[in-house]
């Protein structure tokens, strides 16, 4: 599609000048440092208190500022920040996408945080099966790399998409596959590195024998290099037997640095790999730059069964004997996420079709060359686990007498095409953001989230875990992946009072005898950090932990590499984001309704810093954070926002909320589009939350022109339209753009929306009102004459009752409903948007009593009537006005309307880009439903929000952002093999318009309109 433009070079609004955003804020901390890193580096330095924030938490339960932060561009940044830091003894801590669940990713140190710049592949190499990147590039992007060459980077946790491959190092990552794939430590080839000095190295395989002669050759004044090989030969000589008698043998296992591998690999090759000594020493050892991995064939063939079990250890029972079948995977979900999940739109058909009083399931998946091969693999599984059942295939002859073990499983259903496949496997993944959308001060923390222990204890372990949680008067729910024995366990606590950290430490205390005695890790999966560090010691006894402080001394003589991990000294119960000493004051009353999220304060608390709204448009679709997307900065994703308002309402910043610097900095770019409401798992809402801050802020600091203007819409276009065609030329007159820009503040760069004389309402008073009877039709239907549609845009309007009418539906336009508000909402103007949502909903109520149903044209009014208003009114006639009020796709395909109308033949291919608005509740699909219906092959685009956000998109400082957001959705379109695109949203109508070559693209109804036989 002629959709090719691209982002130009001015769209990063960090080079526009007339942006003026730094995403810094408050005060410098040590400024001579900042100035003599700042000197030294190209990349970004920033000691600032936002960054310093920004940077102070990651997914874990901690909270640590760090000293300043520094987003190198090159080795030579690192390697000039860590000389530095370590002549003037300052501690650094290389850092990701802050993904880690144990505290690991914080510290009071300066951060090097890889992800914004350092972030491409270097070379692939598909003959040798290799590819070479920089530490920062997301293992999402990698894989897209490679999946032309049918390769992957093997290892795939489940936030893959947000975390990057120095991490993955960093914590040995690996994800559900493990049972196939092991951990990220068996792919590392070769890692480029930067010492604790500074010195610039690479580690690779070394034969045991030339490892032995460099370390016979170091002494008291060798380089760090050979220390460090004298440690390792010295560990390996005389702690081999220690090592094999203290590490589990467990296929996952990270607790702690990784010397069993370093001995397995020195007896099974004669070589040692110091890059693999890296992974999982969570940039305590040396700061990664770039690595090379192996990769592996992307599978064939995939199927997948769902067992279904009455009792969570009936499931644990089962896990050892399915893994003799050679699985891909093996997956428990218990019965307080399948209730969860029950609840759910997504997932509640799945839940029905299993059987009655299922309590827990696992989810099984084979890999094969063919799918007759991967169904002959569940039907051996099937026959041996639960014989009876008719499995697609048949089973192997014998296949299916592997096992001798009891039969568990009550029921089975399998999975061959991919679109179910997705299905269950989103419903396993779907766990974590079910559990986190608790916004109480209970809630389900991570510090014994990643235990393991062998497939063939965890009946009795997880009954033990039980027994305990009891014992704590609390409990939690049991998931992940069962196979490797790795079960997510997270206890419901409120860190908020001393009691709850007691019993968090109890817990964790007593879960760490359990896993010793099960023969397991304390981390299978995350890592030690903050929370399991001091668990080590006792995991390995003191030797091992005396030789863990060894080796730590070899590669960082003073401890200056992310101190207190892994070896360290960190006290699980300190740095904790909320303790027992921690306030809250948001500093002004709220006006919106909350009662929904636990009052405001629930909702400020509720981001679990996951950092799910880091990914990228290409790699982890949806909506959410499209500023954080189009920029790449931390202060402009959703998880920034949420910290940063946290901290300015729980004291840690010294800024009130709504002061002028914090309105611009953190939330003017938030772009209002909703899409974190639905794609954080936890259901952070903040456009509601912006909403009600910079209501506050205009309370003190009074409104804009401009402001003013954009929320009093309805008259400009009136107006606008009275004068038509004037007001038209007047707009196009030479100097006008520049003219709103200096007066107004409005982008001259952009085209705004024409205005017609003759509006839809005049068009539908002409008609004479609705060609369909009242008493002919079964259903009535309020069409609302928004002032877009009216004054703008009556073509839709006119579609919208043509279409209406040939569905047999009476239409009338009410003169006393225009503008819904929206305007005013999205400028913050909560008084002026209330007012007008009361008149609207006196308007409408009684309509609605009297059987008529409400159709908005444009999605943003529609969410608007059933969302907003409840916010805003919270009574009985705005909950009957937002249960009565659709979008006009919805409103067809809701009450399949369209069934009995006929349609001429439509050749066109459509692309559907939806409104953030109706994807935020989840309503976008109705449109595609209803063009389908209608004739049309419709490509639906997992496209994002399009960057105009209303108003947002014509101010002038903010057109930079607008267009980088447009180019992501832009790039979409033009990768579409469709021939046209069609958008409801009047805003991103008008964006494509600026930023397509196709000129404006029509609303969804007006090509089912147009196909109307
Ligand atoms: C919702 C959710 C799901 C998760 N699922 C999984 C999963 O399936 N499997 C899994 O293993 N983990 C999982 N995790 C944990 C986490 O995402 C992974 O461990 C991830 O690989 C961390 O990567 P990151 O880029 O976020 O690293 P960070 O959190 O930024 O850093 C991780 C550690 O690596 C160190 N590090 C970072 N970069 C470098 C470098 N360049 N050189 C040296 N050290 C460095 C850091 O100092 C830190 O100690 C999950 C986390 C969340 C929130
Ligand atoms: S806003 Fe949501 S997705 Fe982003 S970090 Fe917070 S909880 Fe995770
Ligand atoms: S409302 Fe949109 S722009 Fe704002 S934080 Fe949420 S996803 Fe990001």
């Amino acid at each position: 599609m002629a959709y090719d433009s691209r982002p130009t070079e001015r769209s990063d609004p960090a080079t526009d000048p007339s942006a003026n955003y730094d995403y810094r804020g408050g005060a410098e901390h040590r400024p001579a440092l900042d100035a003599a890193l700042t000197a030294r580096v190209d990349g970004d330095v920033r000691f600032d208190t936002y960054t310093r924030e920004l940077f102070a938490t990651d997914a874990s339960a901690y909270e640590q500022r760090p000293i300043g932060v520094v987003s190198p561009r090159s080795v030579e940044d690192v390697v000039a920040v860590v000389e530095y830091c370590a002549e003037h003894g300052i501690p650094v801590l290389p850092r990701g996408g802050g993904t880690s669940l144990a505290g690991q990713a914080v510290n009071e140190a300066v951060v090097l945080d890889f992800k914004r710049h350092m972030d491409s592949v270097v070379s692939v190499d598909p003959e040798e099966g290799r590819a070479k990147a920089e530490a920062g590039i997301t293992i999402a992007r990698l894989n897209d790399r490679l999946d032309p060459h049918g390769l992957k980077f093997a290892p795939d946790p489940a936030w893959g998409d947000k975390s990057v491959l120095g991490g993955a190092i960093g914590n040995n990552t690996t994800g559900a596959h493990s049972l196939k794939y092991g951990k990220t430590d068996a792919y590392i080839e070769e890692c480029e590195a930067v010492l604790a000095d500074g010195t610039h190295t690479t580690f690779g395989w070394v034969s045991v024998d030339e490892l032995q002669r460099r370390a016979r050759e170091a002494d008291e004044d060798s380089d760090l290099e050979g220390r460090i090989h004298a440690a390792v030969a010295r560990i390996l000589v005389e702690d081999a037997e220690e090592i094999d008698e203290k590490y589990p043998d467990l296929k996952r296992n990270v607790s702690g640095y990784n010397l069993d591998e370093l001995v397995d690999t020195a007896r099974e090759r004669g070589e040692v790999n110091l890059a693999r000594l890296l992974a999982g020493s969570e940039g305590t050892l040396a700061i990664v730059t770039s690595a090379t991995v192996s990769l592996e064939p992307v599978p064939q063939s995939t199927a997948v069964v769902l067992l279904t079990y009455d009792d969570i250890l009936d499931a644990m029972r089962d896990v050892a004997p399915i893994l003799d079948h050679d699985p891909a995977a093996v997956e428990v979900m218990d019965d307080t996420l399948l209730d969860l999940a029950a609840d759910t739109a997504e997932f509640a058909d799945v839940v029905s079709l299993l059987p009655e009083g299922t309590d827990s399931t696992l989810l099984v998946e084979f890999y094969a060359d063919s799918p007759a091969d991967a169904e002959r693999k569940i039907a051996d599984l099937l026959a041996d686990r639960l014989p009876g059942h008719e499995a697609r295939a048949t089973p192997t002859e014998g296949g299916g007498d592997v096992t001798a073990e009891p039969i568990h499983a009550v029921d089975a259903l399998e999975a061959y095409d991919d679109d179910r496949q997705a299905k269950f496997w989103k419903m396993r993944k779907a766990g974590l953001p079910i559990l986190l959308s608790r916004t109480g001060d209970d809630k389900h923390w991570p510090f014994v989230e990643d235990t393991a222990v062998p497939a063939r204890n965890l009946p009795e372990y997880v009954a033990d875990i039980q027994a305990l949680l009891d014992e704590h008067d609390t409990f939690a729910s049991y998931y992940a992946h069962a196979g490797p024995g790795v079960l997510h366990i997270r206890p419901l606590l409120n860190l908020k009072s001393q009691t709850g950290i007691e019993t968090m430490e109890a817990i964790s205390e007593g879960i760490t005898d359990l896993v010793i005695e099960y023969e397991g890790s304390v981390s299978g999966e995350h890592g030690d950090g903050r929370a399991r560090t001091q668990w080590n010691r006792k995991l390995y006894g003191e030797d091992l932990w005396a030789t863990f402080r060894e080796l730590k001394t070899a590669f960082d003589p003073d401890w200056l590499l992310n101190p207190g991990n892994v070896c360290g000294d960190h006290d699980p119960t300190e740095t904790l984001r909320y303790d027992a000493e921690y306030t809250f004051d948001a500093g002004f009353e709220p006006t919106l309704n909350w009662d929904t999220e636990n009052g405001f304060q629930g909702m400020v608390e509720l981001c679990h810093g996951c950092a799910g709204c880091t990914g990228h448009q290409e790699t982890t679709g949806g909506v959410m954070c499209p500023t954080y997307r189009a920029s790449e900065e931390e202060l402009t994703s959703t998880r920034g926002r949420a910290n940063m308002l946290r901290s300015a309402m729980d004291g840690d910043l010294p800024d009130e909320p709504f002061d002028e610097e914090f309105v611009t900095e953190v939330l003017d770019l938030c772009i209002g589009c909703k899409g974190c409401k639905k794609d954080c798992p936890s259901g952070v809402d903040m456009a509601k939350l912006k909403a009600e801050v910079v209501h506050e802020h205009h309370q003190r600091e009074g409104l804009s022109l401009r402001d003013r203007l954009f929320a009093n819409v309805e008259t400009v276009l009136s107006l606008g339209s009275t004068f038509a065609p004037v007001s038209n030329w007047l707009m196009d007159l030479p100097g006008a753009g520049r003219l709103a820009e200096r007066t107004v503040g409005i982008s001259s760069e952009r085209t705004l929306p024409g205005f017609h004389r003759a509006t839809f309402r005049d068009w539908m008073d002409e008609r004479g009102g609705s060609r369909v009877a009242e008493g002919d039709a079964d259903r009535k239907a309020l069409v609302l004459a928004d002032p877009y549609t009216d004054y703008s845009h009556p073509d839709v309007g006119k579609a919208t009752v043509r279409v209406l009418e040939a569905a047999g539906v009476h239409v009338s336009v009410p003169d006393a409903v225009t503008d819904s508000g929206r305007p005013a909402f999205s400028k913050s103007m909560l008084d002026h948007a209330r007012e007008t949502a009361r008149e609207n909903v006196a308007a409408l109520a009684p309509r609605i009593r009297e059987g008529w149903d409400v159709v908005a044209v444009e999605p943003s009014d529609a969410v608007m009537y059933q969302l907003d208003y409840r916010d805003l009114l919270s009574n009985d006639d705005a909950d009957t006005v937002a249960t009565n009020t659709y979008g006009v796709c919805e409103y067809l395909d809701s009450h399949r309307l369209l069934d009995g109308v006929e349609f001429g033949a439509t050749e066109r291919a459509l692309a559907y880009h939806g409104h953030c608005h109706q994807k935020a509740t989840t309503k976008d699909h109705h449109a595609v439903g209803v063009l389908r219906q209608a004739g049309y092959d419709v490509d639906p685009l997992d496209s994002g929000c399009c960057g105009m956000a209303g108003s947002f998109g014509y101010e002038a400082e903010h057109y930079s952002m607008s267009e980088a957001i447009a180019g992501l959705l832009v790039e979409q379109i033009g990768d579409s093999a469709a021939q046209q695109v069609v958008a409801p949203g009047a805003s991103c109508r008008s964006q494509l318009d600026d930023f397509g070559e196709d000129g404006e693209p029509p609303h969804p109804i007006e090509m089912v309109a147009a196909a109307l036989a």
